[in-house]
């Protein structure tokens, strides 16, 4: 019998188990549990697809026993079980769990924390034992066989006796030590609130022998004996009646479900009746999950047909807006052969996702309406998923969803959707107004939202690259149209105010054109303007894109070189107007240097970077040193 090695990866993980100092160990059996389920959904499923497998219902089951004297905890299981190839392949490599993985993604990270929160399958048996042996046998094999392992240094596999079809682990249990009590691990009473405690909703039974006492026939004295019982309470928690299930019992199920360490910040569990019967228990996270913004985040709701799981994430279920939501669904009309492709045109599924559309909506606006506090903490995390849903598809959603976004309010201080800005709307005021920047500070000090702040008019600031396409896309709602403050406006200035304006530039026409060529035509064109009150220039722009979209666009992946259509303006109240009109009298080579200076200027409030740093700060130096 030869020795098998442990492939690299699985070594490491193993060794991890080995070593563990994990303090919360006993989630082993719920990961044993757990795999047995399994191996029995697959052969029930087979059963229920296949006509010459023959599963009788009842009879499946997992059976849990404690050996005080042998040091062993054995978990019984009538599943699948798994041939000699597969003994190898599943238990000598362990991938799926992607805890590996997210380790090597997040190495600052605690091997505690992913034992923790991602549970990491057969190999945790190896917090607890010293020694592990699997039996199997298939349905399609006679042959039975023996996986043995002490750890890291390999495993052997060998033909065994195995009457019965489905697998038995049994763990040796380690010597107690002085960091360690794992003798607790052989008390039966301990196993049963740990299966309770984790495994309490498994479909099969879960059984074990629980020793009893009973007076001896016609004596005073007590005798002990066994009695098989099963231990979990197995109706799916999504089957029972919503009165009866407690939030604890909600926020257990969410969290060991879909290992997240906080409770969520909305359970929606809901029975439909009508034309096609389902029901749905939706969770709504608190926090990102972690690898939400991975490449291969897979949204999804798991998908039952009566209590027996047919697709482990069935992405049609959710719009990809809302692919934050967890849950799952469980329909007893859904055939169980159905196939990821079949489904798609399913139109029992199509309502049934359209429902669930329609209710996670409905329940986000009923957070936002009685729960602000909640609602601005889930848009801060989620916030971004929703203002991409709006702005996809050339805005095709933008109606659902334009009521559930949030931005900042320079006037509220404080996140606003655009219903309240319009209550809030001045007579006369056609325009939802915003800017953009890198953050609320850096916007609420550029100068051409000075004057709005001057007039009191409220401002949205757009923060997040997304945003301002989003708004774009939206266009304008309850008829006011969103503008951007950097944008030629027509509202802020009175009619006469832009006459004279106008004048202005009129007679200054050459020497803005001289300042354009000064600046190699980089902008659009160079403007005096009245509405910077304190600044002296800043930076505008003409057309679609705007000076923040140029950052997005550019910052993309396949850079599509947009650019900005630039407008410098200059404060015509500054002294610098003065300045220049002197300069272009006088000397024009001088004029030349401040335009370059002025332009870097507004490029720097604006966040953008500038070509010539080194020309710009020793012309800076220059005119500091005169
Ligand atoms: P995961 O359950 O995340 O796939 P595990 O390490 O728990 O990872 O198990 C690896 C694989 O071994 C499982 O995917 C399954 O194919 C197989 N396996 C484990 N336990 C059993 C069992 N009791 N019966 C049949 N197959 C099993």
């Amino acid at each position: 019998m030869a020795n098998r090695e442990f492939k690299a990866e699985s070594k490491r993980l193993l060794d991890l188990m080995v070593n563990s100092i994990y303090t919360n160990k006993e989630i082993f059996l719920r990961e044993l549990i757990s795999n047995a389920s399994d191996a029995i959904d697959k052969l029930y499923f087979r059963s229920l697809t296949d006509k010459n497998v023959k599963v009788n219902r009842e009879d499946l089951k997992i059976e849990v026993d404690v050996n005080k004297e042998n040091r062993t905890i054995t978990v019984t299981d009538n599943g699948c079980g798994m041939n000699e190839n597969e003994l190898d392949q599943n238990l000598g490599t362990i991938a799926k769990s992607g805890s590996l993985r997210f380790k090597e993604e997040n190495e600052k990270k605690d091997d505690i924390d992913i034992i923790g929160q991602f549970g990491v399958g057969f190999y945790s048996a190896f917090m607890v034992a010293d020694k592990v042996t699997v039996e199997s046998k298939t349905l399609d094999e006679k042959q039975g066989y023996k996986w043995e392992s002490t750890g890291v240094e390999g495993y052997t596999i060998e033909p065994c006796e195995k009457n019965d079809v489905g697998t038995k682990v049994i763990l040796h249990i380690k010597e107690k030590t002085d960091e360690e009590n794992y003798d607790e691990f052989l008390d039966n009473y301990k196993i049963e609130e740990i299966i309770k405690k984790y495994s309490n909703y498994i479909r099969y039974p879960i059984q074990m022998d629980i020793e009893k006492r009973r007076k001896k026939e016609g004596t005073e004295e007590y005798e002990s004996y066994y009695e098989t019982e099963t231990i979990n309470s197995m109706t799916p928690l999504w089957k029972k009646d919503k009165k009866d299930i407690t939030e604890d019992e909600y926020n257990n199920f969410y969290k060991e479900k879909f290992y997240d360490t906080e409770n969520p910040l909305k359970t929606i569990h809901s029975s439909v009746e009508g034309q096609y019967k389902y029901t749905s228990l939706l969770y709504i996270p608190k926090n990102l999950p972690w690898d939400f913004y991975n490449k291969d985040f897979e949204k999804g709701l798991q998908l039952y047909s009566n209590g027996v799981l047919i697709m482990e994430k069935c992405g049609d279920l959710l719009p990809d807006y809302f692919s934050f939501v967890r849950g799952l669904v469980d329909s007893d009309d859904l055939s169980l052969n159905i196939s990821r492709e079949m489904l798609q045109h399913d139109r029992q599924l199509k309502v049934i996702a359209k429902n669930i559309e329609n209710k996670i909506k409905s329940e986000l606006e009923n957070l936002l309406k009685n729960d602000r506090e909640n609602y601005e903490k889930f848009f801060e995390n989620f916030g971004v998923q929703l203002k991409f849903g709006a702005y996809n598809n050339f805005g095709m959603d933008k109606d659902k969803l334009k009521d559930l976004l949030l931005f900042y309010s320079s006037t509220e201080k404080k996140m606003v959707t655009f219903k309240e800005y319009v209550s809030r709307v001045k007579e006369g005021q056609n325009s939802i107004y915003y800017a953009s920047g890198e953050s609320i500070d850096k916007i609420d000090m550029l100068p051409q939202v000075e004057s709005f702040k001057d007039k009191g008019i409220e401002i949205l600031y757009l923060t997040d690259n997304i945003d301002e396409f989003t708004l774009q896309i939206i266009m304008e709602y309850d008829g006011k149209k969103f503008v951007n403050v950097s944008t030629e406006n027509s509202e802020l200035e009175s009619e006469d105010e832009k006459k004279v304006i106008e004048k202005v530039n009129e007679d200054n026409k050459e020497l803005l054109s001289f300042m354009k060529e000064a600046l190699n035509s980089e902008v659009q064109s160079v403007r005096f303007t009245h509405k910077l009150k304190n600044h002296p220039v800043c930076l505008t722009n003409e057309g679609f894109i705007s000076v923040g979209m140029e950052k997005t666009l550019n910052a993309m992946q396949n850079n599509q070189n947009a650019k900005a259509q630039m407008v410098l303006e200059i404060n015509d109240n500054h002294d610098i107007a003065k300045k220049i009109r002197f300069l272009f009298e006088t000397d024009k080579e001088e004029l030349k240097k401040y335009s370059k200076i002025l332009y870097s200027q507004a490029r720097l409030i604006e966040g953008l970077e500038i070509e010539n740093p080194t020309e710009i700060s020793n012309l800076v130096c220059e005119y500091l040193s005169k």
